[in-house]
């Protein structure tokens, strides 16, 4: 199966935290968190355009400087979404500089905040010398799921759940609705090739289009153009193999507690990948518990109890500086149950 996301750290494991998520077969990509982030590159940091952020401590945050300088100046809206105080925070941000020169540039930044019952918005333009909009609230969908959904693609989901660090801090999951692989090798047999109309194939299914939808798709005849017309249920059938999609979870700066912990393992039931903050040595849980934090035994559990496939722990405390090996062990044996 060719996965549809590919995602990484932004730093190693000491280094601010965040992860970066490309969406194959596009020019698009996810970024969770702003910390420190320069090393990603200007190219990778355009390409984010939407961008979750766990919380405002500066770890998590002091990088949207870097994506604002290189988004500047293009065609661009950048999407941030996150908790209580973003929009503030983002406003502050802007208020930093001066921006007299700017009117005839097309960014927009468009904020969400979260709050329990309602969602609030607002954008900044920079033609506008980065004003707020008015501010605009919508009520939440009302839930008894401590899960609330934050983006709805149609190829993914983002959902979010509110930790307890002192301050509410978000952790979030990524999922693909489905997967959908392409039998080359079939396609080849009808003569056909791979090519953009298998694009729109696939935004034909994300969109949720019946069986019976028909369009047009080029053969590859070398003297003409030739067309033939198929029925979208005919080449999920011929051609399609549609399976469970990619999940991938985000989990930082959260305390160990009874309530963190059953949010964490519903957030992070089956993922394919399950990133977890594990700044402390288990030896240290008590150090970590007054700080808010997690140690990379009680990420180890966490993912042995939510069935993840594969664990990556970071945000490491500087305090162990060369002991990146006893962390990773500490939560690998208690994933695995050793
Ligand atoms: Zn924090
Ligand atoms: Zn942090």
């Amino acid at each position: 199966m060719n996965p549809s996301f590919s995602s990484y750290l932004v730093n190693d494991v000491f280094g601010d935290p965040g992860v970066y998520v490309e969406v194959r077969w596009s020019k698009r990509a996810l970024l969770f968190d702003l910390g420190h982030n320069d090393g990603l590159g200007p190219t990778r940091l355009l390409r984010a355009g939407e961008i979750f952020i766990s919380h405002t401590h500066m770890d998590h945050f002091i990088g949207f400087d870097a994506v604002l300088r290189v988004a500047l100046g293009r065609g661009k809206t950048l999407r941030l979404f996150g908790p209580t105080g973003l929009i503030d925070n983002v406003h502050g941000k802007l208020r930093g500089y001066t921006w007299n020169l700017v009117d005839g540039y097309p960014l927009t930044i468009e904020v969400r905040e979260f709050h329990g019952r309602e969602i609030r918005q607002t954008s900044f333009r920079a033609s506008n010398g980065f004003q707020p909009s008015e501010r605009a609230t919508v009520p939440a969908p009302p839930t008894s799921d401590p899960l609330f959904t934050v983006l709805e693609d149609p190829m993914f989901m983002v959902k979010a759940v509110t930790l307890n660090h002192r301050i509410p801090s978000f952790a979030y999951s990524l999922e693909e609705q489905f997967h959908i692989n392409v039998n080359r090798q079939k396609l080849h047999e009808a003569g056909l090739r791979v090519g953009a109309w298998l694009k729109d194939v696939k935004h034909h299914i994300w969109e949720g289009k019946p069986d019976d939808f028909r369009f047009t798709v080029p053969l590859y005849d070398e003297h003409r153009r030739v067309e033939q017309e198929f029925m979208l249920g005919e080449v999920k059938e011929r051609f399609l193999t549609i399976s469970r999609g990619q999940k991938i979870v985000y989990v930082v700066d959260a305390r160990y507690d009874e309530e963190n912990e059953a949010k964490i393992i519903q957030l992070a039931r089956r993922a394919d990948i399950f990133y977890c903050e594990s700044p402390y040595l288990d030896c240290d849980a008590e150090k970590a518990r007054d700080r808010y934090h997690l140690t990379a035994r009680q990420a180890g559990l966490m993912a042995r109890k939510a069935q993840v496939r594969d664990l990556v722990v970071f945000h490491f405390s500087p305090r162990y500086t060369g002991q990146v090996e006893a962390l990773e062990r500490e939560a690998m044996e208690a994933f695995q149950g050793a």
